[in-house]
């Protein structure tokens, strides 16, 4: 309704006439306006052409030659009448790929719930509000608040903007920012680039902040034309199969050709041997489905799903799967300190103006509290610096306090709004400021000033500008000092008292602002850059906050510790208040060091290498730092994951391993860099998320252990009776059944296996180890040897006493029994049974139980016995094949006992062994 035709060149209109053209206003449009508008256009979404293809799904399930293979066996047998066996098989055919099929299906739909959940965001104004939707819910009409850091949500034009600059890469191929403006631009036919008035979806914003008008959405912008014209979106798929997954097909594709080759090997021979060539060659085919784990793939996407799901749980959203590997190895956590480590919820402390310090009292964010001078209210000769100092931190000041239920909270920065209360106790006050000083001009923050700057037109004409920031910085900016006897030129006293003071006070812990002003003769806000204010400036004070550690994240760095991983803070702060936060929480210790950004641009790589693992604070910082930081540390071998929240910081993340964005004080730009964003900006959450990531990859190798060892043992028996001339001791259906149901379900079980508790007493696995490493291959082959070697001997013991039907009967019964018995012992590769507990997987005990209970019915239901063609037997016999059916597992376990008895004699827990190399 709403959606003008495209042609309408939106860049060659006024502000005002775009607005009226969309009947909207600067203020936004109305809820109500907004759902119809929703409804007539859609979500503003690129449409994708990968939603879920349930056929082509169901069909991938029938994409492997062994299942080929085994539906021309069924024909086979049902045209030569063998009604039983083509019934069976062809039933299996069809039960493993329905099985296949859910189970696929399960892990496609949790992967796109997981990008639903990480899909950006944006701020629009509605009923005269700014709030923050999902970015596929803005129309045409939104009026957008933009801001450093944000992806542009849908196609707009400008409104409003202060030094806004744009990354329009992925639409015009220029990688240099370019800056926009609200000009109305006098020609309608301008290349996409030289529309300086508009922004595009899908750009990022690298500075400055802006207000525009939503004029295209979804498929109907710059962007949406592009991805209509490749006939697909461009978005980022959310994963094209992980690492492991590739090594794991290639491992696949590798057993494929060797149990092909051996099952050859056994055609040959039981043709030499005169065996019957049908027989043979049904006995071939399903030795051939019971050697390839063909549910090997999918078993992988669901542990990997379901742990992924899992993880959100937990409040850490994994936007790339190949992440969940490579956390589980991660050895190096390099965290922001400010909202991640602490709080994030500062208060006033402490003063220091003209000479004085003062202390302030009052929690939260309330105007309740008094500025005090040793415990008394300050005489009058110190209430004008303070009511100086108050002005500044209330002028230069960007955040709200709002009363909440009862709780004073901040809307913006939380040290801003931290500023602002103190400020207020010091006699400061906004809204008069505000009324009386209109603000005229803002230069930003950004971490790399480490400064904020308002200008305000002063009731005498003049501009001041406001300037709140880092104490060491700023002080090297001014000329003058706030004396108890007014403005003076600074002396180098002055400088090194309120540097004493800085010191003091970070010693405790607080984050130290210091607070400056400038006089400045009347001029246009483009001219007031920051290189032409931040100078020559009036010292006034200094604020102390303190931001206490969050109350979990002490526990989770001694869990990091225990489980091998250093942590290393990295900061914008000054270095001895991060040092003493990073004491406190265990992170540094007697002999770490805090290291500024300063003396790491005088370090070179190779001596940053050499360093790093003593380095456990990076103090007074910027985003540049944070690469180099992670270069060093991956030249030391180590898997590092890195946090991130401002725009600077995303090339940081993309270069880290790990590249963690805040969820709540992250850009949309750093989340979109992100390999993983937590939602609750908590320290702790990473560390659960490396528990998860490590549990996830214990649950796929156990349960890769657990198949190809059954595997093993399967062509091992067969291999053995062929070779010494036996009779088959396994039928066709009866290798079925173990590959299917006594493998195959107790396999699922595995794994969504829960996370054993010592997997964060473990030093991190090393960036380059297979999964089918030596000593894996090795315990798969050994449990080969043992479960084949009781069968076969199960096997030979009744071929003497006893019909060949029965003896085929037992040592199927015994291979069942020690395969299901073995399901319990493979869940850990160090703690026994005993010490796993049984009722730890219930799913997996009711699994074998169901098994055991079909097993032994079958052996006296005569019906079930003829599907199995063997024979009946007694309840004894039962019982005495599950005895030695026990035997694998046994002597696996002793072996575990043994084998943990003996690395804890050499190696030591590895939270005692060095972990920082
Ligand atoms: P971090 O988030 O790692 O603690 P920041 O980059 O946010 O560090 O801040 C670095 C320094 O910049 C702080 O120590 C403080 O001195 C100053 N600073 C931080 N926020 C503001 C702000 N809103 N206004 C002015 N100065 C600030
Ligand atoms: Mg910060």
């Amino acid at each position: 309704m709403n959606t003008p035709p495209p042609s309408v060149a939106w860049h060659a209109q006024s502000p005002e006439s775009v607005l009226e053209y969309l009947k909207t206003s600067i203020k936004g449009l109305s809820a109500s306006e907004v759902a119809q508008r929703l409804a007539a256009d859609g979500p503003n979404e690129l449409k994708e052409t990968k939603a879920i293809n349930l056929w082509r799904l169901f069909l991938g399930q029938f994409s492997s030659l062994i299942v080929w293979i085994l539906i021309v066996a069924g024909f086979i047998a049902g045209l030569l009448g063998e009604w039983v066996d083509s019934i069976a098989i062809l039933a299996i055919v069809v039960l493993n790929s329905v099985i296949g099929f859910y189970q696929e299906f399960n892990a496609e739909k949790a992967i796109a719930a997981l990008k639903k959940m990480t899909a950006p965001s944006a701020k629009v104004w509605r009923d005269g509000h700014v709030v923050a939707i999902p970015a596929a819910e803005v129309v045409t009409g939104d009026v957008l608040e933009i801001e450093d850091g944000d992806l542009a949500a849908a196609d707009a034009r400008l409104l409003e903007a202060s030094s806004l600059r744009c990354i329009e890469s992925s639409l015009t191929g220029e990688s240099e920012a370019v800056e926009k403006k609200v000009v109305t631009l006098d020609k309608a036919d301008v290349p996409l680039g030289d529309r300086e008035n508009m922004v595009f979806a899908g750009t990022s914003v690298a500075s400055g902040t802006a207000k525009a008008v939503v004029v295209a959405t979804g498929m109907q912008t710059e962007m949406g034309r592009i991805a209509g014209l490749l006939g697909e979106a461009t978005l980022e798929e959310a994963g094209e199969g992980t690492p492991l997954q590739h090594k794991l097909a290639a491992f696949g594709r590798l057993l494929v050709w060797i149990s092909l080759g051996i099952v050859g090997l056994l055609f040959v021979l039981g043709l030499l041997r005169g065996m019957k060539f049908f027989e043979l060659f049904l006995t071939s085919v399903s030795l051939a489905v019971a050697a390839v784990p063909e549910g090997l793939p999918a078993i992988v996407t669901i542990s990997l799903a379901l742990g992924v799901r899992r993880m959100s749980h937990r409040r850490a959203l994994v936007r790339k799967l190949p992440a969940v590997e490579t956390l589980g190895s991660t050895s190096v956590i390099c965290t922001d300190k400010t909202g991640t480590l602490t709080v994030g919820e500062m208060t006033a402390r402490a003063f220091y103006v003209a000479g004085q310090s003062f202390e302030i009292t009052g929690e939260g964010y309330g105007p309740d509290g008094k500025v005090l001078m040793d415990g008394k209210a300050p005489e009058a000769a110190h209430a004008a610096s303070l009511l100086e100092l108050g002005n500044v931190l209330v002028g230069g000041n960007n955040s709200h306090l709002q009363q909440v239920a009862g709780q004073w909270k901040v809307i913006g920065d939380p040290t801003e709004g931290a500023l602002l209360s103190a400020g207020g106790k010091a006699g400061g006050d906004k809204e008069r400021a505000d009324k009386e000083q209109p603000r005229h001009h803002e230069i930003p923050f950004d971490s790399d000033r480490k400064r904020h700057t308002v200008v305000r037109l002063m009731p005498d004409k003049l501009l001041r500008a406001f300037v709140n920031g880092a104490p060491d910085k700023l002080l090297a900016l001014c000329t003058h000092v706030l004396g108890s006897d007014g403005v003076r030129p600074i002396t180098d006293a002055d400088r090194n008292a309120i540097s004493a003071e800085n010191s003091t006070l970070a010693g405790k812990a607080m984050r130290v602002l210091g607070a400056a002003y400038r006089d400045l003769e009347p001029t246009p806000p483009e001219s007031l850059t920051a290189d032409q204010v931040e100078r020559e400036l009036v010292f006034v004070g200094l604020t102390g906050l303190v931001d206490p550690p969050r109350p979990e994240v002490k526990d989770a760095v001694s869990r990091c510790l225990a489980a091998g991983i250093r942590v290393v803070m990295i900061t914008g702060d000054h270095p001895q208040t991060a040092m003493a936060i990073a004491h406190e929480l265990g992170i540094a210790t007697g002999d770490n060091l805090a290291v500024s950004g300063i003396e790491l641009e005088k370090m070179s790589d190779d001596e940053l290498k050499q360093r790093a693992p003593q380095i456990a604070v990076y103090a007074r910082v910027t985003a540049a730092h944070k690469l180099r930081i992670i270069r060093a540390w991956k030249a030391n071998d180590a898997v590092v994951a890195m946090t991130g929240d401002g725009v600077n910081d995303a090339p940081a993340i993309k270069g880290a391993d790990i590249g963690i964005a805040m969820g709540r004080g992250g850009t949309e730009v750093t989340k979109q860099a992100s390999d993983m964003i937590i939602t609750d900006d908590n320290f702790a959450t990473i560390v659960a998320a490396v528990e998860e990531g490590r549990g996830i990859y214990d649950n796929i190798r156990k349960t890769l252990q657990y198949l190809l060892a059954g595997n093993t043992g399967e062509l091992l028996l067969m291999m053995a009776c062929i070779l010494s001339g036996l009779p088959m001791p396994l039928l066709p259906i009866h290798l079925l059944w173990i590959n299917l149901v006594t493998d195959g379900l107790p396999a699922l079980c595995l794994a969504v296996d829960p996370i054993d508790a010592d997997v964060m007493t473990r030093a991190p696995r090393p960036r380059n180890e297979r999964i089918t490493s030596g000593s894996f291959l090795g315990m798969m082959f050994f449990t080969g040897v043992l479960t084949a070697g009781v069968s076969f001997a199960v096997f030979l013991y009744g071929l003497r006493t006893e019909t060949v039907e029965l003896a085929r009967t037992h040592a199927f019964a015994t291979l069942v029994f020690a395969e299901l018995f073995r399901s319990f012992g493979v869940r850990s590769e160090t703690k026994t049974v005993w010490q796993m507990g049984f009722v730890t997987n219930i799913r997996l005990l009711l699994v074998v139980a169901v098994s055991f209970i079909i097993q032994i019915t079958s052996h006296h239901s005569r019906f079930i016995a003829d599907l199995f063609r063997g024979a009946t037997m007694d309840l004894s016999d039962c019982i005495m094949l599950t005895a030695v059916a026990a035997i694998p597992l046994v002597l696996l376990e002793i072996i575990k006992v043994f084998r943990s008895a003996a690395s804890s004699r050499t190696r030591g827990s590895p939270s005692s062994s060095p972990c920082t190399t």
